[in-house]
């Protein structure tokens, strides 16, 4: 049968190989990292990403990794609470945060129980084959090759595949990096999970607890150019927090781990594939962290990509080459409108914060006022969250 590779076993290529090896489609993946524990892998699913595991028949899965609920979204301005907003927000389930390199070993394990699976990691990919202007396998840093009838760049926003397969990417202007830190997390916190966004003195960053037990996680943007200075964070975030979390941070100066630094790259490639390959995930359209997009989009892509290939691939030793070109065509042309209107979305959520951290004058009126301005501002934002919560385009597996 026709054999498909797939470059990386993020939450693209781990899904996608398992729904393709479900269906007695042979798979090889190949991930460069030995293990799923790299540095950082974000963890919020939204309802739409948590819906996408549910089609794939995986909420039994999803159960036996570690998760935890979000409670609701806050967001403070100085030292005020402008509004709270409860979970689940009218969804069918809360956003849940999943500890990712669990879940990707757990998709991997289901998929090595198939036949015709191959599992290839701590080795990269470092080149593509190509035969008469078609991609037809890959060249791994060993120098083994794979020969396939198509290959899947999963391989994330940086992706060798997408370089290689002389694809191009349009990025948006670069805005922020990310200092993610974590430390032990305050009392109660666990029983109510609220990811609070907090903007105060020039700054804009989140706190919220993790799928890990006991760990609060703090996101704190800053600009490109600025320098990761070490500086004493206890307090730094002590002067900033709300009011109920200053005497924790207080006591938390040896218990904030040093910071990672995380280069955000948002964009998108005005074309997915070429003869025999196939970009998806970040690979075809890097997602910003704003409102916990990217998992579940590449969730959502996958499921768009197995109703178009399973037809072309199952069953068959060699695929009509047209038609599996045409179905690559196909599946960027249905993802791509809620791929452009999701990065849309996620760009207006964070000029609204720029623009509170900006002006000063804006967020002490907006913080004085928040008693009255609260609850419309809640109502409006509430409403505009539909579509990053809930998925913009229908997206239902058939195959
Ligand atoms: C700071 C930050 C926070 C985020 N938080 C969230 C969040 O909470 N929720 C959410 O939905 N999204 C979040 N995102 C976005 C999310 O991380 C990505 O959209 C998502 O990981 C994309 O999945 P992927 O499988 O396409 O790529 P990746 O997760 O990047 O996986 C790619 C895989 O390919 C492997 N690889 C790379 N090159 C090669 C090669 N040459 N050969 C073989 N293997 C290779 C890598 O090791 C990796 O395992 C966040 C992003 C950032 C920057």
């Amino acid at each position: 049968m026709a054999k498909v590779v797939i470059v990386g076993a993020g939450p693209t290529g781990a899904t996608l190989a398992l729904v393709l090896a479900r269906r007695g489609i042979p798979v090889t993946l190949v991930e460069a990292a030995r293990d799923f524990q790299r540095q950082f892998r974000g963890e919020g699913l939204m309802p739409s990403g948590l819906d996408a595991l549910s089609q794939m028949g995986l909420d039994s899965l999803l159960k036996t990794v570690p998760h935890r609920p979000l409670s609701a979204w806050e967001f403070w301005l100085n030292d005020r609470r402008l509004f709270r907003a409860d979970e689940p927000m009218g969804a069918a389930r809360p956003c849940t945060l999943v500890s990712q390199p669990p879940l990707l070993a757990a998709l991997v394990q289901l998929a090595q129980a198939k036949p015709g699976f191959d599992w290839i990691a701590g080795t990269a990919v470092k080149d593509l084959l190509w035969r008469d202007g078609r991609v037809v396998g890959v060249q791994l840093s060993d120098d083994r090759t794979v020969e396939a009838a198509l290959v899947i760049g999963a391989d994330g926003r940086a992706s060798a595949i997408r370089q290689r397969a002389d694809l191009t990417l349009d990025t948006q202007p670069k805005s922020i990096d990310v200092l993610w830190f974590k430390l032990p997390a305050p009392a109660g916190y666990e029983t109510d999970n609220r990811f609070c966004t907090v903007v105060k003195q020039g700054r804009v960053f989140s706190l919220f607890h993790g799928a890990e037990a006991g760990k609060l996680h703090l996101a704190w943007a800053i600009s490109p150019s600025e320098p990761t200075e070490q500086k004493d964070w206890a307090t730094t975030f002590a002067n900033l927090v709300p009011p109920e979390f200053v005497a924790h941070f207080r006591s938390a100066t040896d218990s904030i781990s040093p910071p990672m630094r995380l280069s955000v790259v948002v964009g998108r490639c005005p074309r997915w594939h070429r003869p025999g390959l196939l970009l998806l995930g970040d690979a075809a359209h890097p997602m910003s962290p704003v409102r916990a997009q990217g998992i579940n989009l590449a969730l959502r892509d996958v499921i768009v990509a197995a109703n178009h290939l399973v037809p072309v691939l199952a069953g068959v030793s060699a695929p009509d080459p047209a038609a599996l070109d045409q179905a690559l065509a196909r599946i960027q042309a249905e993802r791509e409108p809620e791929i452009i209107k999701a990065q849309q979305l996620q760009a207006h959520e964070a000029s609204r914060g720029e623009l509170l951290r900006r002006f000063g004058l804006l967020r002490r009126g907006l913080s004085t006022l928040s008693p009255v301005a609260g609850p419309l501002v809640k109502r409006v934002w509430v409403s505009q969250q539909i579509s990053l919560r809930q998925g913009i385009t229908a997206v239902r597996l058939e195959v």
